[in-house]
């Protein structure tokens, strides 16, 4: 497992400057990896290491060398992602992948450090740059060393550090635990629909974050459509401090919500979510209109799924993903797919009659979903919810028909 702490360390003016010429550096070591790598269409290390490596120690010629293997590793990884992206890309949109701009570093950039170039002995932090190494003092913060205890295990793997807006340097230390044993809970499995009017809604009837979000999202995309309107130079100030603003509401809004989730006392073994990484998806599950449109475009779905995730991990529930199709349409408890029987936020079933909230009704299919996958893979040790039999089918009573009646205080 890895986790990571930023801390800012307290440095003189001198040794401010030489980070940012080591940044500077850097950045043209890592350009010129990038640059060599997409010219002979490669992507292996080696090779960039034979062609380039005595050209870029001439082109950066203090930057310690430690730093320019950092430069070219970081290089290699960005190509292949970028590669990865454009392929993605080129079967949809052939043009747009022509265009795609290539990896490129500013002179004001993040550098990745390793084991080489940066060391921490007590609470002394020492790292490489253009000029002598850094000497600092710090102390990490207490959240981090209780949560997760500082010497046992835990390794320094690297740092990335940079200069942040406001000109402070930041020392984001990474820290790995290869045998970091979490206890996996014995507790049932719940499925989580998330949605744009509900960003998380689960197979129990809980809906997370609706009201508040909706009405700051609503406050921004008004705000910004005004801004964009005026179009003026102060108009694009305010416009980009408001997208500051926006993601770091988005942001604790869903550390909030994972936090919430993650922290379930051992009632739950597994979070089952839809798998939404095709964008396709979301055009299936939105109507066309250009409110939906704009309300899927700053839809945060990923950024929660990281989060839930490594949270998650700590507290030993897995998230697993199943197909997303259908979900929202199918009858939780006949289900029988049929698109018509949805209406805004109710699933009001036309076969069965069946009636509950249509963001829970997608989170039990979810669920089930991936309680038959389980089943049908052949692994036997499998917690079943309540109310479910070993069969797959309800019990002795729906789950639907017990959560409809826990709904109606709520809807
Ligand atoms: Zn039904």
């Amino acid at each position: 497992m890895r986790r990571s702490v930023t801390v800012f360390p307290k440095l003189s003016d001198k040794e401010v400057s030489a980070i940012v010429e080591t940044g500077k550096q850097y950045a043209r070591a890592f350009n010129m990896s990038v640059d060599c790598l997409i010219r002979n269409n490669s992507t292996s290390k080696r090779f960039l290491h034979k062609v380039q490596y005595e050209r870029m120690k001439e082109e950066c010629p203090t930057l310690p060398t430690g730093l320019i293997q950092c430069a070219r590793d970081v290089a290699v990884e960005a190509v292949k992602a970028w590669n990865v992206k454009r392929t993605k890309l080129k079967q949809r949109n052939p043009n747009k992948a022509e265009r795609m701009r290539r990896p490129s570093m500013k002179e004001k950039c993040t550098m990745r450090y390793d084991v080489r170039t940066v060391t921490l002995r007590g609470s002394q932090l020492t790292f490489s740059t253009c000029d002598k190494r850094v000497k600092a003092i710090i102390s990490i913060p207490g959240f981090f060393t209780e949560r997760y205890p500082g010497s046992e295990g835990w390794k320094l793997k690297g740092a990335d550090i940079g200069i942040n807006r406001k000109g402070r340097v930041f020392v984001n230390l990474i820290y790995e635990c290869p045998d970091y044993d979490t206890v996996e809970n014995d507790g049932k499995i719940v499925g989580l629909d998330r949605g744009v009017y509900n960003i998380v809604t689960t197979s129990d009837g809980v809906h997370y974050g609706a009201k508040d979000a909706r009405r700051v999202k609503r406050k921004y995309n008004h705000v910004r459509s005004e801004l964009q309107e005026k179009g003026t130079c102060s108009a694009k100030r305010r416009l980009k401090a408001i997208s500051g603003c926006e993601k770091r509401f988005v942001h604790d809004q869903d550390h909030c919500i994972s936090k919430k989730l993650a922290n379930t006392d051992g009632d739950v073994s597994v979070y089952v979510l839809e798998d939404l990484s095709s964008m396709n998806m979301l055009r299936l599950r939105g109507k066309s209109s250009k409110t939906m449109r704009k309300w899927l475009s700053n839809w945060s779905y990923s950024d929660l799924e990281s989060k839930l995730i490594y949270k998650c991990q700590r507290n030993g529930i897995r998230v697993e993903f199943v197909d997303a199709r259908y979900t929202s349409q199918k009858c939780s408890v006949c289900k029988t797919i049929d698109k018509a029987s949805r209406k805004g936020n109710r699933y009001v079933c036309r076969h069965c009659g069946n009636s509950m909230h249509a963001d829970v009704n997608a989170a039990i299919n979810i669920r089930d979903n991936y309680i038959t996958r389980v089943q049908q893979s052949g692994q036997a040790a499998v917690n079943q919810p309540y109310g479910w039999s070993a069969t797959g089918k309800p019990a002795t009573e729906p789950v639907g028909k017990t959560l409809t009646s826990k709904l109606s205080g709520l809807s």
